[in-house]
């Protein structure tokens, strides 16, 4: 840190990326990444005269993609917003939207309480249920916005539209975030409620569900009002924020819908698979609508079980808050991965006996 860091900023305790390591190669289910590639319709959309274009600025508006979003979910373009990425979208509704303060889970989306503290804002973080779901009744009377991930990561588990919509009527005079980056594995979307609720606002990301987490796309949908108020915060730090090559993928990647859904059923395959499997190796494995699992075993601990499986070549995503040090995140890969898994945890936990 150099002595010119602003002293709100020296304190700040910045988001860990899940690790990269270099040194081998790993069957990678720490980052909740898709395993698929992009259809060849997105591969191809990112031509050699795109690529060419590159000396010229993108779309700051981002007109053709945002147009072919509303088309895609039934709004308008005046509901959509686009961005490098949803966490892009999480800062500007932080920036935004925390003055009076934010709500959110206490085991949820770490970057909430990075950004909480990046503007000070007066953060109240709601322990989960025992079972680690959410109660929206904790959420009816709200200090300032609120943020809930549908489905809740790192557990996977999902709220019903119902609920959701008790804690966005409940809380009219403040922006309700839902944080929607998982809800193609099994989730119910919110969209429905933008029309009835101007203090709605709804994240989405092209990084799980879309394989283009390279890309850097982030999308949402709110009241024009909202939008608006997004758009003067893009146009007040980068407007170009979104490169050209990202625009083209992302505007192919919505006319590929059906291989997008296969992706999907696959992944939701693989993950009740993966969950039965692991629940005969003594793995308590929470009820996950994503594309991840949340397991700890019964005589393991979440750090070993994490070492072990890097050793071996796997790699986990461990958090060592107290309430989850017992669980590992595992993304849900090809069945192939999911077997080098398994396979990697008999061993492991065999070793043990
Ligand atoms: N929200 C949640 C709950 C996430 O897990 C992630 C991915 N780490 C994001 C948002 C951000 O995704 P991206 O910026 O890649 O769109």
């Amino acid at each position: 840190m150099s002595r010119f860091l602003a002293p709100r900023l020296q304190a700040l305790d910045a988001y860990t990326p899940g690790e990269q390591p270099r040194d081998m190669v790993y069957t990678k289910l720490n980052t909740n990444e898709s395993p698929f590639a992009p259809p060849q319709a997105v591969i191809d959309a990112v031509s050699a005269a795109e690529v060419a274009d590159l000396r010229l600025y993108p779309d700051p508006t981002c007109r053709q993609l945002k147009e072919k979003l509303a088309a895609t979910y039934g709004v308008k373009a005046e509901n959509v917003f686009v961005a490098n990425g949803s966490d892009d979208i999480l800062n500007f509704a932080f920036m935004a939207y925390s003055g009076n303060g934010v709500t959110y889970p206490a085991i949820s989306y770490g970057f909430y309480s990075v950004y909480a503290a990046l503007y000070g804002a007066a953060a109240v973080e709601v322990p989960l249920k025992e079972d680690f779901g959410i109660d929206p009744a904790d959420y009816f009377a709200a200090r300032g916005m609120v943020v809930i991930a549908n489905p809740n990561a790192p557990t996977g588990i999902a709220l019903s539209l119902d609920q959701v919509e008790s804690i966005v009527a409940a809380n009219a005079e403040n922006v309700v975030l839902i944080d929607e980056a998982y809800v193609d594995f099994g989730g119910e979307s919110a969209l429905p409620l933008i029309d009835k609720y101007d203090n709605l606002l709804v994240v989405r990301t092209y990084s799980k569900s879309r394989s283009l987490a390279g890309a850097r796309l982030g999308f949402a949908f709110a009241s024009p009002a909202i939008i608006a108020d997004l758009e003067k915060i893009k146009y007040s730090t980068n407007p170009y924020a979104i490169n050209r090559l990202t625009l083209v993928a992302g505007h192919a990647a919505l006319e590929a819908e059906d291989y997008y859904k296969n992706c999907c059923a696959e992944i939701i395959k693989n993950r009740e698979d993966t969950a039965l499997k692991l629940r005969e190796l003594g793995f308590s494995v929470l009820p996950s609508c994503a594309n991840f699992l949340f397991a700890k075993h019964e005589s393991i601990s979440g750090a070993e079980i994490y070492a072990g499986l890097k050793q071996r070549g796997v790699l986990v995503r461990h958090f060592s808050k107290p309430l989850i040090a017992d669980y590992n995140r595992i993304t849900i890969g090809t069945k192939e991965d999911m077997q080098r898994l398994i396979a990697a945890l008999q061993e492991l936990i065999g070793g043990r006996k």
